[in-house]
């Protein structure tokens, strides 16, 4: 069911949708593990996609607008939408690994940034922040709040922990029946604003952050996004719905309940 172009899923729904996300959450787990140096993207790739049919699912990366990857690899500056490829990771590297799947037409989307051995202190500070950043969005809402109370959320955090690039032009979004649907969920933004957040909602909450500026440029390839001054970036995404019990990730393997009780936001799920 739609209203206003937004999709509201059945609880029933939500359970398949559940079901994505955990193929999701476990095929970002199995990469955590096995990136190391020495090896490609395209090996990374070539995991998920095993590990993504294995367990029944298949993949809403592959083939969008002629993506030739299942997942994103984003290396050091590059920020989003980065091809598996020939590229070699290095000890030292940074990489942001997004992964989608697709269980009987309900999809779910989520990211994660790892880094491949030892990384400066202040790289390793980029990824935290951006990932709190991503959890004090999602325990930002609540039903009856709006979009934007997600977005105030994660720019209030990045903000108040140093000098920080919130990469502009690129938002999360609604997801379900396809992997993107409105409405868009933005990164900074004014509180109370854009449409209610109420049951059967799913979101797609994922900050992209720079140590240095908020612009970014695409590659030659079309694809690949990555910052306008080259500095590093960290991208963390997880989908979620809010019940009446509570806040429930749906690509999070525990759900979300471990991080949400130390925010001491009620967990939304089962
Ligand atoms: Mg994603
Ligand atoms: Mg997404």
């Amino acid at each position: 069911m739609f209203e206003r172009g937004i999709e509201i899923k059945t609880p029933a729904q939500i359970e398949i949708m559940r079901r994505a996300g955990l193929v999701v959450g476990k095929t970002l787990e199995l990469l955590r593990h096995s990136a190391a140096a020495g090896m490609t993207t395209g090996e990374l790739d070539a995991i998920a996609h095993d590990n993504i049919r294995s367990l029944g699912a298949t993949s809403n990366f592959l083939g969008y607008h002629g993506f030739t990857g299942v997942i994103c690899t984003s290396v050091n500056d590059e920020v989003v939408h980065g091809i598996p490829g020939a590229r070699v990771l290095n000890d030292g590297d940074i990489i942001s690994i997004d992964c989608g799947a697709i269980v009987d037409g309900w999809h779910g989307d989520a990211a994660i940034t790892v880094a491949i051995g030892e990384v400066p202190a202040e790289v390793t500070e980029l990824m935290r922040v951006t990932e709190e950043s991503m959890w004090r969005g999602i325990a930002a809402a609540s039903l009856g709040g709006r979009v934007s109370d997600i977005s105030h959320a994660i720019e209030t955090y990045i903000e108040g922990e140093g000098d920080y690039g919130i990469v502009e032009g690129y938002t999360g979004h609604g997801i379900g029946t396809a992997m993107h649907q409105p409405p868009n969920v933005p990164n900074y933004g004014r509180p109370g604003r854009g449409p209610k957040l109420v049951k059967g909602l799913a979101l797609a909450v994922e900050p992209m952050v720079s140590l240095g500026t908020a612009d970014s440029r695409t590659l030659a390839d079309d694809w690949t996004v990555v910052t306008a001054d080259g500095t590093w970036a960290a991208h963390f995404e997880h989908s979620f719905t809010l019940t009446d019990q509570g806040t429930w990730i749906l690509t999070a393997l525990d759900g979300g309940e471990a991080k949400l009780e130390e925010l001491g936001i009620p967990f939304g799920g089962r």
